[in-house]
């Protein structure tokens, strides 16, 4: 659940649902942390409308995924799950949020998305990124937006995160030195992906979901495989851009760990 104030992250992930970040994200975070960068992540809904688990569950898994990762802030905007729309209501929010994070890089959901609050979501983020930087966006229901210490700025880079089924990336990200550590970050969500904790009692407890199954952690291994393989490595995430993705130094393209 949120710490109180958010304070500065290098990269930042907008998420429809704790858990998303890890998820689909998680490889990319870790990376970050490692090369000590800050990380910050904005769940936009407590995930109330999932199958499984509860909202209390997801923040005691969402605080664990935390100290696996080290995330420097994350904040909850307790907009309703299932029910984002493209809209103020959810801009505003992120507007504040990310003014007070402050990230030079935002993830995003793929705009394109089985889930209508991934496809808004990924379809907000443009609109947002733009709006941080405008001086006069600054409505009076995100309170403090305009304060201070969240003045106007834009992110550089928007990186739009996978969705359930795979995207044509613009972007892979060669995760094969941090995959086993993501799949822990996956697994701290156990009420989501696996069979989930015992329940105490005679109760049949959460019904099971493909996400909940065995195959879900095979299909995971496959398809970061399938990413990683279209670029050499053991594992990959997806990401796409949209508009051209800068290239300010020989390293993006000919990076050293790359010589032969
Ligand atoms: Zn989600």
């Amino acid at each position: 659940m949120p710490k109180a104030e958010p304070v500065h992250a290098d990269i930042v992930c907008l998420a429809p649902h704790p858990d998303d970040a890890e998820l689909c994200c998680g490889g990319l975070l870790l990376k970050a942390r490692d090369a000590g960068l800050a990380v910050g992540i904005v769940d936009c809904t407590q995930g109330e409308m999932g199958t499984r688990g509860s909202v209390a569950q997801r923040r005691r898994e969402a605080a664990a995924a935390d100290r696996v990762l080290g995330t420097a802030c994350r904040v909850n905007l307790g907009l309703p799950d299932g029910h984002l729309r493209d809209d103020d209501s959810l801009r505003e929010p992120l507007v504040a949020a990310l003014r007070a994070m402050r990230p030079r890089v935002v993830l995003a959901p793929h705009w394109e998305d089985q889930h209508p609050d991934h496809a808004t979501l990924g379809r907000a983020a443009e609109s947002v990124a733009f709006l941080c930087g405008a001086p006069k966006y600054a409505p009076a229901s995100a309170k403090g937006v305009a304060s201070p210490d969240r003045l106007p700025y834009r992110p550089e880079l928007v990186l739009y995160y996978n969705n359930r089924y795979g995207i044509d990336p613009h972007v892979v990200v060669d995760v094969s030195d941090v995959f086993a550590r993501k799949i822990k970050l996956v697994q701290c969500y156990a009420t989501q992906f696996g069979p989930g904790p015992k329940k105490k009692g005679k109760g049949k407890g959460d019904p099971q979901t493909k996400l909940s199954s065995a195959a879900f952690l095979g299909f995971l291994r496959a398809m970061h495989g399938f990413y990683g393989f279209k670029i050499g490595a053991a594992y990959g995430e997806a990401y796409c851009v949209k508009g051209p993705l800068p290239v300010r130094g020989m390293e993006a393209l000919l990076p050293e760990s790359g010589k032969k």
